[in-house]
C-alpha cells in the first residue's frame, strides 16, 4: 500500500484500513447527557428511544485522539495537544501559533494550491494529520459503539459536594448521577483511509493500551468508565490492486468489500517496531 507523506493531499481513496472490536465495560460508566436522567436523578445518562445507553463516536474518537497523544513521543512522532506553548510543536491546530505563523501562511496560499499543501503538511503535528484540524480533514471514523449486551437497568449513586479547603463534604449540597452497571458491551468501528505509516502505528499502539485497559466518560477520577477491548479483527483493502479493487466494488456486505489483514498483533507490531526506528523527522511523518 503506497504511504507517502504527500498522501494527505489526496482526496482520492487509495487504501482502507477497519479495525472492529468489542468494548467491553469493566466498571460502572456514564456518558452524560446533560440534563436530568429518566430515573429523575440530578445527571443522567445518555440513552437512546428505547432506554438503552449510548456510546458515541465523537466520545470514543476523543479517547482514542487522546491515548494517541500520549502514546505519539515514544513513536518518535509530534502531538500539539492543541497547546503549542505547552509542547512546543509547531502545529497550526493550535490557534496561538497559527496567529504567529499566519503571514508566512498567506503567503504560501499565494504561491499556489500545492505551496499551501505542503505548508500545512509542515505546520501540522502527526495526531492532528490522522484526526483532523481547522485546516485539514483527518484520515480516521469512529463509528457510534453498536450494543452488544448489558444489564438492562440504569443505577443511581449519591455524590456530595467536597469543600476545596476543608475537603469535607457539605452537606447540604448532594446529588445523585447515574451510571451503567458493568458488563456492558458495544462492538466499535474505527477507519482509516488512506493512513501513512505514522496513523497505523499511531492507532496500533492506541489499539494495545485499550486492549490492556483504558478509560472512557465522565467521572473516571472516582473509578468509573474502565474498559478493555476484545475479539479485535483487522480489514483492509488496497485499491492499486485490480482483484481488491473489483472486490471492493462489487460485493454489498461490509465484510466482504475488504480482505482480512491477518492477526492485529501481529499487524500493528510491524508499524510501530518500523515506526521506533525511523530517526525522528523521517519519512512517515
Ligand atoms: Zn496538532
Amino acid at each position: 500500500m503506497p504511504q507517502t507523506s504527500e498522501a494527505i493531499f489526496e482526496t482520492r481513496l487509495r487504501a482502507r484500513v477497519c479495525i472492529q472490536a468489542h468494548l467491553v465495560f469493566d466498571t460502572a460508566w456514564r456518558i452524560g447527557s446533560g440534563k436530568e436522567g429518566e430515573t429523575l436523578s440530578d445527571l443522567g445518562v445518555l440513552l437512546d428511544v428505547a432506554g438503552r445507553p449510548v456510546l458515541p463516536g465523537s466520545s470514543l474518537k476523543g479517547r482514542l485522539r487522546s491515548t494517541c497523544e500520549s502514546v505519539a513521543h515514544a513513536l518518535n512522532l509530534t502531538a500539539c495537544m492543541l497547546d503549542h506553548e505547552a509542547t512546543g510543536c509547531n502545529c497550526v491546530s493550535d490557534v496561538k501559533y497559527y496567529h504567529r505563523v499566519r503571514e508566512e501562511y498567506r503567503s504560501a496560499c499565494r504561491s499556489g494550491l500545492q505551496q499551501r499543501l505542503r505548508w500545512i503538511n509542515q505546520h501540522t503535528c502527526a495526531v492532528c494529520k490522522l484526526f483532523g484540524s481547522p485546516v485539514m480533514a483527518g484520515r480516521l471514523r469512529v463509528g457510534d459503539g453498536k450494543l452488544q449486551d448489558w444489564a438492562d437497568l440504569v443505577q443511581v449513586r449519591d455524590g456530595v459536594v467536597i469543600d476545596r479547603d476543608s475537603q469535607a463534604a457539605v452537606n447540604v449540597l448532594k446529588y445523585d448521577y447515574e451510571v451503567v452497571p458493568p458488563g456492558a458491551r458495544f462492538e466499535i468501528q474505527i477507519d482509516l483511509d488512506n493512513p501513512t505509516d505514522a496513523d497505523q502505528a499511531l492507532v496500533g499502539a492506541a489499539l494495545f493500551e485499550w486492549h490492556a485497559g483504558s478509560t472512557v466518560g465522565g467521572f473516571t477520577s472516582r473509578g468509573l468508565g474502565r474498559f478493555h477491548l476484545e475479539n479485535i479483527t483487522l480489514r483492509g483493502v488496497d485499491l492499486s490492486d485490480p482483484k481488491q479493487r473489483v472486490r471492493f466494488l462489487t460485493r454489498t456486505r461490509p465484510e466482504e468489500r475488504l480482505e482480512d489483514l491477518g492477526d492485529w498483533e501481529r499487524y500493528f507490531s510491524e508499524r510501530i517496531e518500523a515506526q521506533v526506528r525511523r530517526p525522528e523527522g523521517g519519512p512517515g511523518k
